[in-house]
């Protein structure tokens, strides 16, 4: 069974933050007035976010946090989609279950502040702000005949699922470095980059940390067949009309967004390259 923690925006602008099993039939209560004594007197009410949880426990806990929050913390939560509805609550943004307890500069403990309205974690000793931002990886996406280069993870995370091929940007590393060395590394292939797909956001959890990702996606050709190395453990063609269930969830939609491209004539080498808009 999923819980869910939600927030309501009531009439006049007041918030409303409750917890529920079945979000649909807890809204419609609301909505009719049979819902708590709050809404009842400032209906309409509007849902404006919800987080999932999978355990009662889980959600009651992250509905005492979060209301201890200031308005202005919680409607950065809400209007900045962070995280975004739908998605896991993300305690490590109120400075638990993070493995960032303590100040790496000074050892000093942290402590969760908000800083223009956003929660941040803020040394308690030398004062230093710790943001959390997403880590930006780069990958490539080779296209032949229809058919879509993918590798399978040979590590965990998601070891023995599908991948696009690509990895963690160096701290030096640009983009398109990044991906044609990922490209050599994983595949054994040289390759050129001549577009690129977009920008894609995911989660990546690895050994009980949970971070943010941003995926950058380079459109690649090459001359070569590709042979597994590095941390996959074999590489293969895949129908991008029909694509193979991915490691993670945002690769469905490079996969869905590639296949556009491809149907409008992206890969076509007649007129040249075209560049995705
Ligand atoms: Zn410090």
């Amino acid at each position: 069974m999923k819980w869910w923690l939600y927030v309501l925006e009531c009439r006049g602008g007041a918030l409303y933050t409750g917890m529920t099993g079945d979000l649909p039939r807890r809204l419609a209560e609301h909505q009719s007035g049979s819902g708590a004594k709050f809404t009842r007197a400032r209906r309409p009410v509007r849902l404006v976010a919800a987080w999932t949880f999978g355990t009662r426990q889980a959600a009651a806990h992250a509905e005492r946090r979060f209301k201890q929050l200031p308005r202005a913390a919680k409607l950065a939560w809400v209007e900045g989609r962070w995280p975004f509805a739908g998605a896991p609550f993300d305690f490590a943004a109120l400075g638990e279950e993070s493995d960032a307890r303590f100040c790496p500069r000074c050892g000093g403990r942290l402590a969760l502040r908000h800083v223009e309205s956003r929660p941040l974690l803020v040394c308690s000793v030398c004062g230093r702000h710790h943001y959390r931002n997403a880590k930006p990886c780069a990958g490539v996406l080779i296209v032949r005949g229809g058919m879509v280069l993918l590798a399978r993870r040979g590590r965990d995370p998601h070891k023995g699922a599908l991948d696009i091929p690509g990895g963690f940007m160096e701290a030096e590393e640009t983009p398109d470095h990044c991906a044609v060395r990922e490209a050599r590394e994983e595949l054994g292939l040289e390759v050129r980059l001549v577009g690129l797909l977009g920008f894609y956001m995911d989660h990546y959890e690895f050994q009980g940390e949970r971070s943010s990702i941003l995926n950058i996606y380079y459109v690649a050709e090459t001359d070569g067949e590709p042979t597994a190395g590095d941390d996959a453990s074999e590489v293969g063609w895949y129908p991008l009309t029909e694509p193979p269930p991915m490691a993670f969830p945002h690769e469905a939609v490079v996969l869905r967004d590639l296949q556009r491209w491809v149907a409008q004539g992206g890969l076509s080498r007649e007129g040249g390259w075209s560049w995705p808009r």
